[in-house]
């Protein structure tokens, strides 16, 4: 049986930056589904689409599998790099971080001067002000290791911290990718015709599943991604309705969407069923696969399920691995026919 920490170990170091996740995670994930689906393709985009096949309406379920990450856009004479960011950063947050490329190349970033961070405000660091330590003595050495265009991601491995708690990179969205997993583990016999989408380049605007999606033609939509959470101590006034361990949400709304109610009030009643807490999601920001898959064409009804996780888009992301359980149990149930 799947085990989430395993699962997330694995995706995790065969991770890859928007773009790039055709190679490494997308060929492990196509393997890893393919024993509980009748077949698996990969589109023009690289997005790897597993199909469960049934009488009923078609139904798409989207985790995005690429990475937020770097590009390497120069090499100086010296060895050092310069990067642009791939995905969601704030380039001040990066520094002395690890990251590595997939032929193996590690490398940290440096600040080329110290005293903008001193100075002024995070906000003002931008990836020109930073530099990309591979270890290169000169510039030779550095164009033998990386070329233009070559993309990294964070390096580490996630680990459990607490009991039930994983902190690494990628849970956004590789613990996605883990739920469908263990949905499809799960689903005995569809009463929908199930397509598992595992997208693409959803961190650079949700491209992927936008492409899937007018392939697939669903009635109904899915995604599964992560979320913040309100319970560290930054805020002081919350509700605390967004609880690593209090189980997966069901989104109402985040930036870019507003989930349809009626497959909402369906999941909700599934949950309560199955005895699966669930917690309900207003985001004030963000954007998800949701919005792709609801707007792609005509009459798709979207939500998305999510894993409140702290620090997103960080190398320590951390989420409670019960509601990515928990999460699993409810999608399959609510499949099962
Ligand atoms: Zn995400």
């Amino acid at each position: 049986m799947f085990d989430v920490l395993e699962l997330h170990r694995k995706l995790a170091a065969a991770a890859r930056a928007s773009g790039a996740e055709r190679t490494g995670v997308g060929q492990t994930l196509a393997e890893l589904a393919r024993p509980f689906v009748d077949e698996v393709t990969t589109d023009v985009m690289g997005n790897v689409i597993c199909r469960k096949k049934g009488d009923g309406a078609r139904i798409m379920l989207s985790a995005h599998m690429d990475a937020i990450g770097f590009m390497v856009r120069g090499i100086d004479k010296d060895g050092f790099v310069t990067v642009t960011g791939i995905g969601g950063h704030t380039p001040a947050r990066l520094l002395s971080c690890r990251v590595v490329f997939p032929n193996g190349v590690r490398g940290t970033f440096g600040l080329r001067e110290r005293g903008k961070v001193l100075s002024g405000s995070w906000a003002d660091v931008s990836f020109d002000d930073l530099y990309l330590d591979i270890g290169a003595a000169d510039g030779e050495e550095a164009r033998s290791l990386v070329k233009i265009g070559d993309t990294a991601v964070f390096e580490g491995e996630p680990r459990l911290i607490a009991d039930n708690r994983i902190m690494g990179p990628y849970a956004d969205d590789l613990i996605g990718c883990v739920v469908l997993l263990l949905a499809m583990e799960k689903l005995k016999e569809s009463r929908f015709d199930t397509y598992f989408v595992f997208s693409v380049q959803e961190e650079v605007g949700c491209r992927g599943a936008l492409s899937a999606a007018q392939a697939i033609r669903p009635a109904f939509g899915i995604a599964c991604d992560v979320c913040g959470t309100d319970d560290t101590p930054q805020f002081k006034h919350s509700n605390r309705t967004l609880v690593p361990g209090n189980g997966p949400t069901v989104k109402l709304k985040d930036g870019s969407v507003l989930c349809d109610p009626a497959l909402n009030a369906a999941l909700m009643k599934t949950a309560q069923e199955q005895g699966i807490a669930v917690q309900p999601e207003i985001l004030v920001y963000g954007g998800t696969d949701t919005s792709s898959m609801q707007r792609a064409l005509e009459n798709v009804a979207a939500t998305c399920v999510s894993i409140p996780t702290r620090y997103i888009h960080s190398p320590a992301e951390t989420y409670d691995r019960s509601d990515a359980e928990r999460a699993g149990a409810l999608l399959a149930a609510f499949l099962s026919k």
